[in-house]
């Protein structure tokens, strides 16, 4: 089975269906009061882990004890991290993480950056429509529920993965052996974690390990609670810091670097379910005028991802004003970064009835009747998260009508009706013939 981040505490589950009915996907199951993930289907949103009051639902990423394992380990930064800090800046940041450890700390930011500038080139020469492709939970959800428009997704790397490549390449330049370097990303949700062992797009991905948020921001508090402020560096005039790109971290930065021509023919959305219903529009043919959609899982792109501390109003707020304190931004070579795919991003082909043609004909039969024999409430009682997909469950064995509960209902209904209807019958031998008058 394949690899997820997202993860269940069985023993806290209540079986409340909550997630079940918020999983964009219909991965989730309740069982015998027990949820269940349906791995092939999951795409790591972490939508079940802001569901679940009972905190049932959990992601696990690596730690700082993992650095002794790499002689010269490197941090690369999201824009998004930066946002979690209202009073300490990004050198100070930087600094801090040079202290926990790192060789170099170096601004996703920058790939960010350099990622809007071509694509908005590759827009412009390439006609058709297109998608981002630098959210992995927006390219999971396209492979898995919308095939059709697979071939639509941006053909470049995120920024993450193109960073961390030129992160690689340049130490090894510099005489570093390659299996002393160890590349590390604070991440902002389990996506991105995801992503390390099981990319999507390309064989390998550069990052070798991925520290989440919230341990990242406890243990620059700690070692602020431990030492003096560390003075931060002075800002470099020349260089600056790479303020252009930190608008990623947010929904709307990737399409406020491309050009204003571009800008307007493209279009932001953020949150899972809205970014459904869009693709559900789009799918249709409902959408006209548009050539790209910036497109984020998390509520505000990044700074909503799970693993962030501050809610992401404040986070905003906080990257927002970062990026209007003027600073220039970084002067840099675009070429120095390879975006390309090695192939194309394809299609799953998952959730088809069988792959015997006469044997799915007979099922897709049965499984009408079944949707024809179900109330259609889609109260997810049964555990699943709709009728249809209850009768898919019964219709692959997983699952049978009984676990409807209005059928359930109506059978031990009917079953009463015989009962009674057999109480009133009796034995032959008592029964008393009828005599013709
Ligand atoms: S939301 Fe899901 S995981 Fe959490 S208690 Fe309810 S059924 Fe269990
Ligand atoms: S992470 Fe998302 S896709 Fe996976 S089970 Fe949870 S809600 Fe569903």
């Amino acid at each position: 089975m394949k690899r997820h981040s997202v993860l269940l505490k069985e023993e806290l589950c209540e079986g409340c269906t909550n997630c079940v009915k918020n999983c964009p996907t219909r991965a989730i199951r309740v069982h015998h009061g027990k949820a269940t993930i349906k791995g092939e289907l999951c795409i790591d949103c972490a939508e079940c882990i802001r569901t679940c009051a009972y905190h049932a639902k959990y992601s696990k990423t690596d730690s700082f004890a993992d650095l002794e394992d790499y002689a010269y380990p490197i941090v690369l930064i999201p824009p998004s991290f930066y946002s979690q800090f209202r009073k300490i800046s990004p050198l100070e940041i930087r600094n801090y993480m040079f202290k926990l450890g790192f060789r170099e700390v170096l601004d996703v930011a920058l790939a960010a950056e350099a990622l809007s500038i071509k694509t908005a080139r590759f827009l412009e020469k390439n006609p058709g429509v297109f998608i981002s492709s630098s959210c992995p939970v927006v390219v999971r959800l396209v492979r898995l529920l919308y095939p059709e428009l697979t071939e639509h997704l941006l053909p470049f790397k995120p920024p993450v993965d193109v960073m961390a490549e030129k992160a690689r390449r340049d130490a090894i330049a510099r005489g570093i052996s390659p299996e002393e370097i160890g590349i590390f990303f604070i991440t902002p949700c389990p996506a991105k974690y995801t992503n390390i062992f099981s990319p999507v797009g390309f064989e390998k991905s550069d990052v070798d390990k991925a520290i989440s948020v919230d341990k990242a921001y406890q243990a620059i508090l700690e070692l602020r609670r431990e030492t003096n402020p560390v003075e931060s560096e002075p800002i470099d005039e020349q260089n600056g810091l790479p303020y252009l790109g930190m608008g990623w971290g947010q929904s709307g930065g990737e399409l406020r670097i491309m050009p204003e021509s571009m800008q307007e023919r493209s279009l932001s959305v953020s949150g899972i379910h809205r970014v459904k219903a869009l693709l559900d529009e789009i799918s249709r043919n409902n959408i006209k005028g548009i050539k790209y959609f910036e497109l984020a899982a998390c509520n505000y792109g990044c700074v909503g991802g799970v693993f962030n501390v501050v809610n992401p109003f404040q986070a905003r707020f906080n990257l927002r004003r970062l990026q209007v304190r003027g600073h220039r931004p970084v002067k840099q070579d675009y070429s120095q970064y390879n975006y390309e795919l090695p192939g194309k991003f394809e299609a799953l082909r998952i959730g088809q009835l069988d792959s015997d043609l006469e044997k799915a004909m007979a099922k897709f039969m049965q499984l009408e009747k079944e949707i024809e024999l179900l109330p259609g409430l889609d109260c997810a009682a049964c555990g699943a998260p709709d009728c249809k997909t209850l009768a898919e469950d019964i219709v692959n064995g997983l699952a049978s009508r009984s676990d409807c509960i209005f059928l359930l209902r109506k059978q031990v209904g009917e079953l009463a009706d015989k009962m009674s209807a057999l109480a009133h019958e009796l034995p032959p031998v008592m029964k008393k013939e009828k005599k013709d008058r």
